[in-house]
């Protein structure tokens, strides 16, 4: 970095802050190596200062009605929507994705935005009489000051799956963006003014572990909702919860599509290739094993030439680098480590190497043993495991077997067949005869509980985000009538005093 580098400071209280630390890290392009910007590494100071702001903003906006939240956020959606191209070519540079990906990033984010903009329609609490005299109400208020850490792979999307929702009811929010690809949420922050959202109300801090483990112990800090690897949303999670915060943390994956011999072949190849190769296979969602019945020569080989056909670029329908160095030397390594337990190499991605850049193509590994650590572990690069079952059965045994419990997804063109599999694949977000199986809004996103994949409470967006981001309270009200003799000739007394006459009465 060189004093021309350009800086990605942190957000708070409206305004773009240096850190504390005056520490910047490297952000890199992972298609040649360049370096993009530098982001700031934050410590508990910088933490201390976006929960203090965030605190301040909050008697204000909290008791703003929803509808008025919702009125911002409707703006907010529609900036979103018309600088969507610049987002998307921000997402290019620091993530890799192609520029299709990357338009589909911003607007599958968007959509939980409009979703959180309709809130009012279904974040009402209740109210019930339960005995003569007593009401009941449940009144659904927000937490607080709350906190979201999001991963790398979707720079756009994962920070709008709890942002807007959290928003909406009432909370003031602080994001600690990946500070591999910090640049996009940058570049939103300017839109989140534009919109009017008040100073205070959306804060970011930018950094690492430390900047984690800072949001999590501040007192003020109600919630944490964490997104990214299995370890480190374990550690997420206990920590949260150890000081009775309320925690969502999702982790890693190993999705399992199993294909059947009555699947409709070229559409399945189709979708199983998009499924593992696209976004470089660093989606949670990517098919990352394919079980077979027995040997299906007809669907692996138009799976094989569908990937072969892929070419290296960010353009539209290319594919586009990992992320980074690390990422790049995991993935060979779990190659490698395949090829030595006996799996057939069927497409070689490791061919696409240049000599800058994160660069490697769709990988189709045959396996011997569903028990290889490339077929268990998470791998998150364009690789597909394929492994031949000799039975549903077994089929079912090496899925549930696997230590997460994301996605699964079943191919075939039998509904009875389809529901066989979805009654026993051990994951919380199943499909049929889709690779990607995400759940749109109003549905909800998260991986099984106790599993891997998910730590905490409650899912990410949808209905269940807003249960996360509130907090019920109860009322219970007596009021016995005590009418006076004056009152009791009033009209309303004889049961006569509609709302008309009772207006006019104020
Ligand atoms: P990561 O766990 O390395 O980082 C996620 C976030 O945690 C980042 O903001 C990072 O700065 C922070 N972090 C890293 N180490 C930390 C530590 N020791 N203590 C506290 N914070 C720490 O994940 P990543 O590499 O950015 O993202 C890829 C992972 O995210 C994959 O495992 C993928 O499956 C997962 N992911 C899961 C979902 C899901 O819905 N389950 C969605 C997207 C990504």
């Amino acid at each position: 970095m060189n004093g021309d580098t350009p800086k990605i400071d942190n957000y708070i209280g409206g305004a773009f802050v240096p850190p504390s630390t005056n520490e910047y890290l490297p952000v890199h392009n992972p298609a040649d190596g360049s370096i993009l910007a530098g982001v700031a590494v934050s410590n508990a100071a910088d933490v201390d200062q976006a929960v203090a702001a965030a605190e301040a903003a909050l008697p204000a906006w909290s008791h703003m009605t929803i509808k008025a939240r919702a009125a911002i956020m409707l703006k907010f959606h529609a900036l979103v929507r018309d600088n969507a191209g610049a987002l998307a070519a921000l997402i290019v540079k620091e993530n890799g994705k192609n520029m299709t990906e990357a338009l589909a990033d911003v607007a599958k984010g968007n959509e939980t935005v409009e979703y959180a903009c309709g809130l009012s329609l279904v974040a009402a609490g209740q109210t019930m009489r339960v005995s003569s005299v007593v009401q009941c109400e449940d009144r659904r208020v927000p937490l607080g000051v709350v906190a979201s850490i999001v991963p790398f792979n979707f720079p756009f999307m994962v920070p709008m799956w709890t942002m807007p929702i959290a928003l909406v009811l009432g909370n003031t929010f602080i994001l600690k963006p990946s500070e591999k690809v910090p640049m996009t949420m940058h570049a939103v922050a300017a839109l989140i003014e534009k919109a009017g959202f008040p100073p205070g109300v959306f804060q970011m801090v930018n950094g690492t572990k430390v900047a984690v483990e800072s949001l999590i112990a501040n007192p003020a800090v109600k919630a944490i909702t964490f997104v990214g690897s299995s370890p480190v949303a374990k550690i997420v999670s206990d920590a949260s919860r150890s000081l009775n915060k309320r925690c969502t943390a999702l982790g890693g994956a190993k999705n399992h599509l199993v294909a059947l011999d009555d699947c409709e072949l070229e559409g399945a190849a189709a979708d199983i290739t998009v499924s593992f190769a696209g976004c470089a296979g660093q989606r949670c969602m990517a098919a990352s094993v394919l079980l077979t019945l027995g040997q299906q020569t007809n669907l692996v080989n138009a799976i094989q030439t569908k990937a072969a056909a892929i070419a290296p670029g960010v353009g539209p329908g290319q594919l586009g680098p990992v992320i980074d160095e690390a990422s790049y030397k995991k993935i060979i390594s779990y190659i490698a480590a395949a090829e030595d337990s006996g799996a057939k190499v069927l497409l070689d991605g490791r061919s696409w190497k240049k000599e800058k850049g994160n660069w490697i193509g769709p990988t189709i590994l045959l396996h011997k043993s569903a028990k290889d650590k490339t077929v268990t572990d998470e791998v998150f690069g364009p690789v597909l495991s394929i492994y031949e079952c000799s039975s549903w059965e077994e089929a079912i045994e090496v899925e549930n077997a696997s230590p997460f419990g994301n996605a699964a997804s079943v191919y075939t063109t039998n509904g009875g067949n389809a529901d066989w599999f979805l009654t026993r694949f051990r994951a919380a977000m199943l499909g049929v005869n889709i690779g990607i199986p995400v759940p749109r809004e109003p549905f909800s996103f998260g991986g099984l509980y106790g599993t891997s994949s998910k730590y905490g409470d409650m899912d990410i967006t949808g209905a269940p985000c807003m249960e996360f981001f509130s907090n019920r309270i109860k009322v219970t009200s007596k009021w016995p009538v005590q009418r006076t003799s004056v009152q009791a000739t009033l009209p309303e007394a004889n049961g006569a005093m509609d709302h008309a006459n009772f207006a006019g009465t104020m």
